[in-house]
């Protein structure tokens, strides 16, 4: 048997059309700011997905690229001023930071005003998630959600694991499927029997950036599986942290790499932008 493939590509071009309609209803054209600190050619490409995805959506735009030397204080002065700014309803850190400020990245993130917050990381946004009382979350394990969602994957009551506790991924995918009724294990480097524990699992979500952990071995037959991991290779080749090829046959659902979960991200991230303009605006 041969699982079901879920394209991020297909769930993406949903969120979007919803967002798109949001948008045009708006008296307001949202902004969103994305600060891009130094010359990381990876982020560099999120950035550029992001505004061209801003573009495609008729939401604002402002790319603030700052040189490799910005000083904690510089960017926290860019952060207050897009705080205070009128035409700018999100605004995003693109991480990870220079080496010489990466140490101040809690502090610096924190500086964002919750409500405009779009990757959900501020402690309030944690917190406000954390009571099941969520304001905006952290795009890739809302991104997860919405496509379990969309593809009509029942998640009340299922037996769930998480290979990860990121603060990005791992926990908020956590608090994500509780508040969904779903009973939850989070693994992580410590887990003993880990094989035992996934195979266990209705839904298991990976999420630890190992290329192809889990094997075919570690899946319970006609499991949906969700792999978030990006790990690139080679050169020109990325793979998740699922064996694709192996697990495809044995489980229910699963969501390629590249081609699944990152796609959802942007399309998330923009979502995000509509639910703070709508908490700006009290609406
Ligand atoms: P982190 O490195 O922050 O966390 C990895 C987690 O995996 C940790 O909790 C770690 O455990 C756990 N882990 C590592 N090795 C093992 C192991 N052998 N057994 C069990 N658990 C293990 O990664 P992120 O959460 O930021 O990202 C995870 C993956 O998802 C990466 O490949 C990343 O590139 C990708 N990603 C993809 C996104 C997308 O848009 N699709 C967005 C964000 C991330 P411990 O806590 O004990 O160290």
């Amino acid at each position: 048997m041969s699982a079901k493939i879920l394209y991020g590509k297909d769930f993406a071009a949903l969120i979007k059309e919803k967002v798109r309609f949001e948008v045009d209803k708006m008296i307001f054209k949202p902004g969103l700011a994305v600060i891009i600190v130094g010359e990381n050619p990876a982020s560099q490409v999120y950035v550029r997905n992001k505004h061209k995805t801003c573009e495609e959506l008729g939401i604002n735009s402002k790319v603030v690229a700052l040189p490799e030397n910005t000083t904690k204080e510089e960017l926290l002065n860019v952060i207050d001023e897009l705080n205070a700014a009128e035409n700018i309803q999100g605004i995003l850190v693109q991480l990870p930071l220079p080496d010489a400020i990466k140490a101040h990245s809690d502090e610096i993130l924190n500086r964002i005003n919750p409500l405009k917050d779009v990757d959900g990381f501020h402690p309030m946004n944690v917190g406000n998630l954390v009571i099941g009382n969520p304001k905006l979350v952290p795009c890739t394990p809302a991104g997860c959600l919405e496509m379990l969602d969309l593809a009509g994957i029942e998640i009340d009551g299922k037996r769930a694991v998480i290979i990860g506790r990121s603060n990005i991924v791992g926990k908020p995918m956590l608090h994500l499927l509780m508040a969904r009724h779903a009973t939850v294990t989070v693994c992580h480097s410590h887990t003993k029997n880990l094989a035992e524990i996934t195979r266990e699992a209705d839904i298991l979500v990976a999420a630890m950036g190992k290329p192809k952990f889990v094997t075919a071995d570690m899946i319970k037959p006609g499991a949906v599986v969700i792999d978030v991991g990006i790990n690139r290779i080679a050169p020109k080749k990325l793979v998740g942290d699922v064996d694709f090829d192996a697990a495809v046959e044995i489980a229910g659902a699963i969501t390629p790499v590249p081609g699944g979960v990152g796609l959802l991200t942007v399309a998330m991230l923009m979502k995000n932008v509509v639910t703070a303009t709508k908490l700006q605006i009290g609406v």
